[in-house]
This record gives structure tokens, C-alpha cells and sequence, in this order.
């Protein structure tokens, strides 16, 4: 028999009308993704890497009195005169965390160490390298110096009152080191997300059981595992769900009562044995199901009860590329932070790179930087979206926009790292 069939649109094609663009269904996640107002009161070593909660302001100014940031004399800087070399009688020495209780008048200086607070009477510090010791026990200064130099002024850092922190700041180090200067030893952050996830499929067996024919093991709990312990949530691995519509729909609402966000990899397709899509539409509300991106299309989006569903794709590739691209802002959200995305720096293409326009492409790369400090990339190699191995090769995402309509050598195209110790 001559003649076509109508095919039904399908991950074969660069378009297809019911997929909506990665910026739209980042945009719903965004919209759709309440943070959690819960915070809890830590220690501020606890706090690292957890979300602020409330803007925090100095009680004090950094530093709290002005101080030498030498060794060397304290003086007046009035005492100098152009051209002439000034002679000071010292009258005591001032150390950090011992200063010397005593006013400085005209003629005199005040040996200081660094860190010690200035005496009253003197603005300037000399450095002591800057000064020549004299007979009778003077210290010559010559006129070559600033008002105030190597005097750390008071609130110079940090000034009363001044914003310390902002509600939604990510606590980092540094920040942990500016607390601790202003004398603050506790801190509200927001409680972490939990995260409940799943794989579902009945050809999955866990790591240390024997595989029968056309079993596989389950690799999506391990790199999920792996994402999400390295972010601020607490997790729970709810094991293998088998494909089965009411199985899938109990594990579900079991998992939502736990958890702010349940993710589930697999069964979002159109097979006999994707009951995803059909189970949320029972228990929750989709939001959508298909995005325009190459790997990760059928990406399950919406609510069960107050949390967040998202069911990845069963591929392995596409669950690290959409968890990157769209489960990340959504934990970013629910956590209480500003939303960022992770940067994307431009690279030169050392190879040809076929594609449609139409959807978005992420593809594995390989960057590397080359003598003059420029970035280049090439691809893993097969992009298949089963290739797991793409991600364990590469160090960085290719991004290949909707209207992109391939690459050519030395094109100039955006990448997202995602490992730089293999750069
Ligand atoms: P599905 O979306 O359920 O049709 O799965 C798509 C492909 O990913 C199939 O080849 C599955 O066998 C595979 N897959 C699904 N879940 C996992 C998993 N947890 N670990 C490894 N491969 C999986
Ligand atoms: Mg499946």
C-alpha cells in the first residue's frame, strides 16, 4: 500500500505544538513555586550555605576604634613641617588588644603594633621602616607622609547600622567571617526543602541484586543522590515504584505528605506504561508536560496538595540535564533565595555540531581554555540521551538555542560548566 501516515508529534521533531519553550516553563516554575517561610535559629558555623531569612544590620562599627595598620609611631601628623625633619620623644608603646592609656601631646610620638588602637593626640602613623632612631633617644621623622596614613579609621569595613545581610543572601564564608566581627554568634535561615524521589520502571533492579533479561539497573537514584545531597535539602529515596497506575498514584500522594517537592524519573512518556501524567491528573493539578528541549521533553510539571511535583524523564542524561536546568530554580525558590542562574560564559566551537531549529538543545562538552585565556569546546562525543557516560567525560553543558541551526567551526557558542576540576 502507497501513501503516509499522520504522525502524531514526537520527540523526533524540532517543533511540536504542545511543548511549551524552556523560558515559559521556567517562568511557570517560577510562578508556581511558593518559598518556604519556615526558619530556624543556628549557630552561624550551621549556617553555611543556607538561605538568610532576615535582613541583618551592625550593632557596632568594624573596627570599633581607629588602629594602626603597621608597626611604627603614632604622632600627630600636624607635628611635621615641609622640608624639615621632625624629632619625637617617644612616651610609651601601644600593642594590640593592650593599648596605652596615655595622650599624646605636641613633640611626642607612641611606639604602635599593628592592630593596637591609636592614642589620643595622634592621627598618623609612620611605618617603622619610615623613622631613624637618634641618640638621645628621639625618633626623626621626615616630611614625606599623609594625614592619616596606615590608620585603619573606625567603621571603616562595617558601619553601625549598615546592612549586613539581606533576606534570601546565600551565607558563604566570608559571611560567616563578617558575623563573627560583629560579635553575632546565631543566625535565622529558612528550613531546607525535603526532597522525596523515586524512580519508576519495571525493568529496574537495585545495585547489589542479580539482573534478569531486559532488567536494568536503576542508575537515576544515584546521580539524583548525588544532586541533590551536594545542594541545602534534606532527601529521602523512596526506592522503585513499579509501573503501575495505582502504585504510582499512592506512592505519590505518600510522598507529597512528606515532602515539599516530589521528583520521579521515568514513565512521563506516551507509552502503555507511563502512567506519570495520568496519576498527577487524578491526585494534583498539571501545569505542563512538555517542554521544547532536547533531552528532557516530557518533563512532568505541577502540584500534589502544597508540594511541587516534577517528573523528570527516565533517560539518565536527560534526568542530570533537566534537573540542572529546571529542578535547580525550583529548589532555589522553595528555599528562600533570589533567583539565579548558573553562569554561561562563551566558548569557540572546535567542531561542526548538527542541529534543527526548534527546541533547545543541551549538548555535552568539553572545555578547555587554550594558551591566550580563551575558552573552547568540543562535544563528548555520542549524545544520546541513555549515554551516561557524556556526563562523567564532559565538564560543561552546550547551549543550543531554539533558533539555532547547527554550528560550524569557530563559532562562537554558550556553555554552562558544571565541573571545574576537569577543566
Ligand atoms: P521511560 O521514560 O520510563 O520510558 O524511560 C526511558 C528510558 O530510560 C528507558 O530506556 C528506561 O529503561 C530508562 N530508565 C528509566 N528509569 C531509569 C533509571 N532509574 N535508571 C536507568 N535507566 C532508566
Ligand atoms: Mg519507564
Amino acid at each position: 500500500m502507497k501513501g503516509t501516515i499522520n504522525n502524531a508529534p514526537s520527540c523526533a521533531d524540532p517543533t511540536d505544538p504542545n511543548s511549551i519553550s524552556v523560558a515559559q516553563a521556567l517562568s511557570q516554575i517560577e510562578a508556581k513555586t511558593v518559598a518556604l517561610d519556615q526558619s530556624v535559629l543556628l549557630p552561624i558555623r550551621e549556617c553555611l550555605g543556607r538561605i538568610c531569612s532576615e535582613a541583618i544590620h551592625s550593632n557596632m562599627n568594624v573596627p570599633g576604634h581607629a588602629n594602626s595598620a603597621m608597626d611604627g609611631y603614632a604622632i600627630a601628623f600636624s607635628d611635621l613641617r615641609k622640608g624639615h625633619i621632625a624629632t619625637f620623644e617617644e612616651i610609651g608603646c601601644s600593642f594590640a588588644g593592650r593599648s596605652l592609656d596615655a595622650v599624646c601631646k605636641p613633640g611626642q610620638c607612641v611606639r604602635i603594633m599593628t592592630g593596637a588602637v591609636i592614642p589620643e593626640g595622634c592621627d598618623t602613623v609612620i611605618m617603622q621602616e619610615q623613622t631613624e632612631p637618634r641618640d638621645n633617644g628621639l625618633v626623626a621623622v621626615d616630611s614625606n607622609h599623609q594625614l592619616g596614613e596606615n590608620v585603619r579609621q573606625a567603621g571603616e569595613d562595617i558601619k553601625q547600622n549598615a546592612v549586613i545581610l539581606n533576606q534570601g543572601d546565600k551565607i558563604g564564608p566570608a559571611d560567616l567571617g563578617v558575623l563573627a566581627s560583629l560579635g553575632i554568634s546565631q543566625l535565622n535561615v529558612f528550613r531546607k526543602p525535603i526532597v522525596a524521589f523515586m524512580s519508576t520502571g519495571d525493568e529496574l533492579v537495585s545495585v547489589d541484586k542479580p539482573l534478569k533479561k531486559g532488567q536494568i539497573y536503576d542508575s537515576n537514584r544515584y546521580t539524583l543522590f548525588g544532586m541533590l545531597t551536594q545542594l541545602e535539602v534534606g532527601i529521602m529515596d523512596l526506592g522503585v515504584i513499579q509501573d503501575d497506575f495505582q502504585s504510582i498514584r499512592s506512592a505519590l500522594l505518600g510522598a507529597a505528605e512528606k515532602a515539599d517537592l516530589v521528583i520521579t524519573t521515568g514513565g512521563v512518556s506516551v507509552g502503555q506504561a507511563d502512567f506519570i501524567k495520568t496519576a498527577l491528573e487524578d491526585i494534583g493539578q498539571p501545569d505542563f508536560w512538555k517542554i521544547a528541549i532536547k533531552p528532557g521533553r516530557p518533563l512532568t510539571f505541577g502540584k500534589i496538595n502544597d508540594s511541587l511535583f516534577i517528573g523528570l524523564p527516565g533517560n539518565p542524561v536527560a534526568v542530570m540535564v533537566t534537573f540542572n536546568h529546571f529542578v535547580i530554580p525550583a529548589l532555589r525558590k522553595l528555599s528562600g533565595a533570589r533567583p539565579t542562574q548558573a553562569p554561561v560564559v562563551r566558548a569557540t566551537s572546535i567542531e561542526k555540531m548538527r542541529k534543527r531549529a526548534g527546541r533547545m538543545e543541551i549538548q555535552r562538552g568539553i572545555a578547555s581554555l587554550t594558551v591566550d585565556g580563551r575558552w573552547q569546546v568540543c562535544k563528548t562525543g555520542k549524545q544520546g540521551s541513555g549515554i551516561l557516560t557524556s556526563m562523567t567525560r564532559g565538564n560543561c553543558f552546550i547551549l543550543l538555542r531554539e533558533d539555532s541551526n547547527g554550528v560550524e567551526i569557530g563559532d562562537s557558542i554558550e556553555i554552562q560548566l558544571f565541573d571545574w576540576s576537569q577543566v
